[in-house]
């Protein structure tokens, strides 16, 4: 008999009928005459109620029923008459697949702190939180590759080794088969990577988008969902050195069609998980972040901002507020101006648009003012950048021009200027953080806790 979820069970309108059920002990409490076991089983916040009749199960075979260990029992559906829960489970047999003893398992009592289940991440799942944010990162999934699959887009596979180090998005990782004991040397004393695996310098990806250019310049409309690496030394609550990225890349979209993409995508997105991880949100709302949902509907419900990157600085310079990082016009922006935008400026999502040439990539649109570029990033609430992205420069010479004005390899960019010899055509894209959107999404506010098992400086346990 195929084992029904307990979230399917709860939601069960009939009763009286032979069921089994199999899941990890949460709780188990009672008295001499009966026993309730709470069981869950990973697919719902809700645990099963298992009600134990001492008398046709002795108490010495519940011993092994502890917190944490797996059981299977067999028994009947009834209606239940404790408050909480409709149904319940009364055990006529019970077996312990594994045992969890009481003095070593971590996740005895409620309550853990966050920084202590990222400690011990590969048991965190079992949490209710933890739980939650991973069923929430499951259909958020879902719900992109569900986007673009009804909007025409193709999920389009791009390198996680690549060749060029020309994007420029954050430092990369070396990947090398190389041994670094006895690293083979050139004449001059360089480091001889022709007897390399690849046979030249590699490195871990930091950005799809190159090679999602050429997708998009032969399928018209492609996504790339996968993760990417960036070696930057950035402790922060948003920053992860491997973390999954949503890179969509279209032909014939100017800037304005990809901010409303980007714009649409979000909410949809957003709308999605509100309308079917209901219950998950809303447990995270009672634990969490009691403004969540209504920042979620919030969101879905108004436009977001467009705004000049000028406007943007003049409007930080005029707010009187003491930054710790300066905000002239040619600086990047840091995640406090983004946020006094979002948070207490506008009060709602920002897209800046039109920031000046020197701090975005070489690939961006150049304006006709000659100092700034066709880029465009998405700021939310409780975030900042949620998603850069830019309408690209299509035209061969202004790219090949600004690649020589920035001294990078025209040699190594070869293909990529190509695209602009044959059949160039405007196009557009994207970069959505997937970790960022959580983070939005669940409430939470370290970054390493939306991933199952987080990658930072110092940290790649598990
Ligand atoms: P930031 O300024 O926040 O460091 P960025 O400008 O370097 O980000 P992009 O290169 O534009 O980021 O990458 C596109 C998107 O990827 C960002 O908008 C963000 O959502 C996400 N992102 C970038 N770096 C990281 C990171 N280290 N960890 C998690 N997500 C990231
Ligand atoms: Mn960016």
């Amino acid at each position: 008999m195929k084992t029904q979820r307990i979230a399917e069970i709860l939601k069960s309108t009939t009763t009286d009928y032979d069921i089994t059920v199999k899941g990890w002990v949460r709780t188990k409490r009672g008295n001499k005459n009966v026993a309730f076991i709470a069981l869950n089983d990973g697919s719902c916040v809700g645990n099963i109620q298992v009600v134990v009749d001492l008398q046709k199960i002795q108490e010495e075979e519940l011993k092994a029923v502890t917190t944490g260990s797996c059981i299977r029992v067999d028994g009947k559906l009834v209606k239940s008459l404790g408050a909480g829960q409709g149904v319940e489970v009364q055990a006529e047999k019970i077996e312990v697949y594994g045992t969890a003893d009481p003095d070593t398992y971590p996740l005895q009592k409620k309550g853990h702190s966050l920084e202590f289940l990222r400690d011990i991440a590969y048991l965190r799942p079992r949490t209710n939180t933890f739980g939650a944010v991973f069923r929430i990162r499951h259909a958020m999934a879902y719900a992109i590759h569900k986007y673009f699959n009804d909007h025409g887009f193709y999920y389009w596979h791009t390198p996680l080794i690549t060749g060029s180090d020309c994007e420029g998005a954050g430092a990369m990782f070396n990947v090398t088969t190389m041994d670094l004991n006895n690293l083979p040397r050139t004449e001059d004393g360089q480091i001889d990577y022709s007897q390399d695996f690849y046979g030249k310098p590699c490195n871990l990806t930091v950005s799809g988008q190159l090679e999602g250019e050429l997708g998009a310049l032969a399928l018209g409309q492609i996504y790339t969902f996968g993760p990417t690496f960036r070696a930057e030394n950035s402790n922060t609550p948003r920053h992860l050195s491997e973390f999954w990225m949503i890179e969509p890349e279209m032909a014939f979209y100017e800037l304005e069609e990809n901010m409303e993409l980007a714009e649409d995508f979000l909410k949809y997105l957003i709308r999605y998980a509100l309308e079917n991880c209901r219950e998950d949100l809303e447990f995270m709302n009672k634990m969490w972040d009691k403004e969540l949902i209504e920042r979620l509907e919030f969101v879905i419900k108004n436009d977001f901002v467009r705004l000049d990157y000028t406007e943007g600085i003049e409007i930080l310079k005029a707010s009187g507020r003491k930054f710790e990082f300066p905000c002239d016009w040619g600086c990047d922006l840091q995640s406090e101006h983004e946020r006094y935008l979002v948070e207490e400026h506008f009060k709602r999502p920002v897209i800046l648009i039109n920031y000046p040439k020197d701090i975005k990539a070489f690939y961006m649109k150049q304006n006709e003012d000659g100092k700034t570029v066709r880029a465009m990033d998405v700021l939310f609430p409780k975030i900042g950048e949620i998603i850069g992205g830019s309408e690209r420069e299509a035209d061969y010479g202004k790219l090949t021009a600004r690649v020589k004005e920035l001294q990078m390899s025209e040699a190594e960019l070869w293909w990529y200027l190509d695209t602009r010899r044959w059949g160039s055509a405007p196009h557009s894209g994207f970069g959505l953080g997937f970790e960022r959107l959580l983070l939005f999404v669940t409430g939470m506010a370290n970054i390493r806790d939306v991933i199952p098992f987080p990658r930072t400086p110092n940290n790649a346990e598990f």
